[in-house]
């Protein structure tokens, strides 16, 4: 099975979603996503060059040559989440030609429905619409006009997620304040700290005890501040409390993951697999979030994910794709010992599941179905993936 075109379509979703087409000489094609970012898809269409031609089903031989012809450049950002979108589509294709679906070909399944935890925001998300989207043609539809900051808009917004049948649900805490005296050093002060301690506690209020709540800080803090926070709300036995510091110094997250007894959970910035092994060796993480289409593909998610699970470590993949990116963690969350949770941040976005035909993206009660046709069990919706093209982009080339 030879490789024959690889192709790209860039669509607007409340990020870019960038999806990757690898055709082959047997008719058989695979769908995969690559990280939205900078240069990202003109890597894909490099990398592309660099292995139409060869066995579409020597996957890792191929990642590995994408690699080396590469690695000039350091291999992170840009060019691992091109060749993650590549890896991706070349085990859509495995799945096909194999008639398999990618859980079975990563060991079989765990769990034949991954958990799906709802990204909420109250008042105004911190990521801000696309430059094809704005609030006044319904972005932030689903909010209420004087919604803001205040402990109760969040309890009402989780009451809200919960409703719609979701246990486990994300804030930001790094939001706006009028507290924060500074916004560049760091630092929390006091009537800050009593305000986000009032809005988690007002979130645990509404859901109640049974109800996982997580709260992310966006690398927010400073290290004596961060301890402080996590300190505080362990009453509230978060999930998880996710980057309080900066990513960067790994032994300064792994002093916050000491003092306190809310898990920190960190990595949706990390590529590969060697930052992860010094991050879990350091102690800086209790729970990982490798984000899929930036880790490196299904092979390197896994080694990721056994790495996490020699430390005891549970793993709960960032995600803010479209279905293609988390229909292809759903399957590593399927087929992975120690799979917490998947992201879902499009709970704006009402095409997000119409992206793929039938209800292979449909979440129900809080869970994804793994899909159990071949790959990864999908067909995308091309009259859907064009009406949301962005600006400039086509369809597959098409
Ligand atoms: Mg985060």
């Amino acid at each position: 099975v030879r490789i024959t075109r690889i192709a790209t379509a860039l669509l607007a979703g409340n990020f870019e979603w960038l999806l990757v087409r690898v055709e082959t000489d047997e008719g058989i094609h695979g769908i995969g996503e690559a990280h939205w970012g900078a240069g990202v898809e003109d890597a894909v269409h490099r990398l592309g060059d660099l292995i139409v031609g060869e066995e579409a089903r020597d996957i890792d031989r191929l990642w590995r040559r994408m690699y080396l012809a590469t690695s000039g450049v350091p291999w992170a950002g840009a060019v691992v989440a091109a060749a993650n979108g590549i890896e991706t589509a070349l085990f859509d294709a495995l799945g096909k030609w194999s008639g398999m679906p990618i859980y079975r070909l990563l060991g079989g399944r765990y769990r034949d429905r991954v958990r799906i935890y709802a990204d909420c925001h109250a008042g105004r998300a911190t990521v801000p619409p696309p430059a094809s989207r704005s609030e006044a043609d319904g972005w932030h539809e689903t909010y209420a006009p004087d919604a803001d900051y205040r402990p109760e808009a969040y309890a009402q917004r989780a009451i809200w997620a919960v409703e719609r049948g979701f246990d486990a649900i994300k804030f930001d805490l790094d939001v706006p304040s009028r507290l924060e005296r500074d916004p560049h050093n760091r630092r929390l002060s006091n009537a800050h700290l009593d305000e986000l301690i009032a809005i988690v506690a007002a979130v645990r209020d509404a859901v109640g005890p049974a109800i996982d709540i997580a709260f992310d800080c966006h690398w927010h803090f400073d290290k004596s501040s961060a301890i402080r926070l996590a300190r505080a709300l362990e009453p509230f036995d978060l999930l998880w409390l996710e980057d309080p510091v900066p990513p960067e110094n790994i032994d300064a997250m792994a002093r916050v993951a000491e003092a306190t007894a809310t898990p920190i959970c960190t990595g949706e910035n990390l590529y590969l697999r060697e930052p992860f092994h010094r991050l879990l060796a350091a102690g800086a993480a209790d729970i990982i979030e490798p984000d899929f289409p930036r880790s490196g593909g299904f092979l390197e998610f896994r080694r990721i994910a056994d790495l996490a699970d020699g430390w005891y470590v549970p793993v709960a993949p960032h995600n803010v794709g479209s279905p293609v990116a988390t229909i292809a963690a759903a399957h590593l969350g399927a087929a992975i010992p120690n799979f917490l949770a998947i992201e879902f941040h499009a709970i704006d976005v009402p095409w997000w599941q119409q992206l793929v035909r039938g209800d292979a993206a449909t979440i129900v009660d809080g869970h994804l179905a793994v899909p159990d046709g071949p790959g990864l069990g999908i067909e995308l919706d091309e009259s859907v993936g064009r009406d949301h093209l962005k600006a400039g982009s086509s369809w597959f080339g098409a």
